[in-house]
């Protein structure tokens, strides 16, 4: 099956009792047996719920995964990934990733003892040089946030898998309709579903996904014994929304295109980020492993002036100044001081997060508009 035909019938099939052909929300906590351990497979919703099954079943089969897991965040579901490994074990991370991955692995698991290596995955010797024998996991998040640096997925996994490491992505930039990091060897997907995957700005949610059946009998065990699962409802909204995945990915694609041009011959802008640029450090990587480039763009200004950038987010009216992204509507944000305002200034400036660089989740909006909100947006500037 291709990803559209996935996308509207993976996982799910019409009520048994009904003939609905939409999952209902199976707004309850407990099913009832015939008898002492005589049931039909669902015991308690911590444990199983059909709604979450279906959602777990389409959100693996995007992924061309066996096993799926649905989480309350994506947060959550880096928290149950992080809690495969042991206290001693290392960890390796890229250095550009979203500030509640790099806060979670921080302030949360390097107290139980774990260690994080943050490095610069464009270059593989970075990655190397911090293996050994109590590497147990590789962290890459591609494209990055908010520098839409491209990590080579496939010369991490050849990296790791000599030594025994597990690969895990995050794939919440990307979505399953533009790159499959199971195909390319990874071990595991992570999402934060509440981004693409929903795709409304409705939902706060996160995913698994494996097809090693070791990783997945430990995912969910976490998934039942720590208990960050999501509601019922909110699966219900999830499967709607995944629904319409590839032709909303395909108009956030052909959007963020146009509005990549568009700042780059603007006067005002100084660098903009877009893995399909050509002259994109890493557009060679991107054109490998991806089928678009997404709807995500980061660009600076003339100047590097912080007071600049906070007049640009602050003069648009159709993109919304707002955290998060992948929802319909266009967003614009100020990474510095609102994603990334966990993560120290000294490191932050290392990976490029400069105090000017806009960040834009474009959305599936007439592209005309776009463009001129921003013109008029940047034109206001000085
Ligand atoms: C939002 C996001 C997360 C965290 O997901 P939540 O659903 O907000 O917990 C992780 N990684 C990336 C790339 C994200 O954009």
């Amino acid at each position: 099956m291709k990803i559209g035909t996935k996308a509207i019938h993976a996982g799910v099939s019409p009520d048994e009792t009904t003939g609905a052909i939409m999952t209902p929300i199976y707004q309850t906590s407990t099913y009832v047996q015939e008898g002492v351990g005589n049931h039909k497979g669902y015991e308690y919703s911590r444990t199983q719920n059909p709604t979450r099954s279906a959602l777990q079943k389409s959100i693996a089969a995007l992924e061309n995964g066996e096993y799926g897991a649905c989480f309350g965040s994506g947060l959550a579901a880096i928290d149950c990934l992080i809690k495969m490994l042991n206290p001693g074990d290392e960890v390796i991370s890229t250095n550009d990733l979203y500030g509640g991955s790099y806060r979670i692995f921080k302030t949360i698991f390097e107290k139980y003892g774990i260690v994080f290596h943050f490095v610069n995955m464009i270059n593989k010797q970075n990655v190397e040089e911090k293996i050994n024998s109590k590497t147990k996991l590789i962290w890459i998040e591609t494209p990055s946030n908010p520098m839409m640096n491209i990590i080579d997925i496939e010369a991490m996994v050849s990296i790791a898998k000599g030594n025994k490491i597990m690969v895990c992505v995050d794939n919440t930039f990307a979505t399953p309709y533009l790159q499959n990091p199971l195909d390319l060897g990874a071990d595991v997907v992570m999402h934060s579903v509440t981004k693409y995957l929903g795709g409304h700005s409705d939902v706060v949610m996160g995913a698994l996904v494996t097809s090693n059946v070791k990783i997945a009998d430990e995912m969910y065990r976490i998934q039942n014994s720590s208990g960050a699962i999501p509601a019922p409802m909110d699966c219900f909204l999830v499967l709607r929304g995944i629904k319409t995945l590839h032709v909303r990915i395909q108009r956030h694609c052909e959007n963020a295109e146009k509005v990549a041009h568009f700042l780059k011959s603007h006067a005002k802008v100084d660098k903009v980020y877009w893995p399909g640029f050509e002259e994109h450090l890493n557009h060679d990587i991107a054109k490998k492993q991806m089928r678009g480039f997404g709807g995500m763009i980061s660009f600076n200004l003339k100047d590097n002036q912080l007071e600049d950038a906070l007049k640009v987010v602050s003069k648009v009216k159709v993109f919304s100044l707002a955290e998060s992204l992948g929802g319909v509507e266009s967003l614009i944000g100020h990474p510095v001081s609102m994603t990334h305002a966990s993560i120290p200034k000294e490191v932050r400036e290392e990976s490029g997060v400069v105090d000017s660089l806009i960040r834009l989740s474009v959305g599936i909006e007439d592209a005309e508009d776009l463009l001129e909100d921003l013109e008029q947006a940047l034109s206001n500037l000085y």
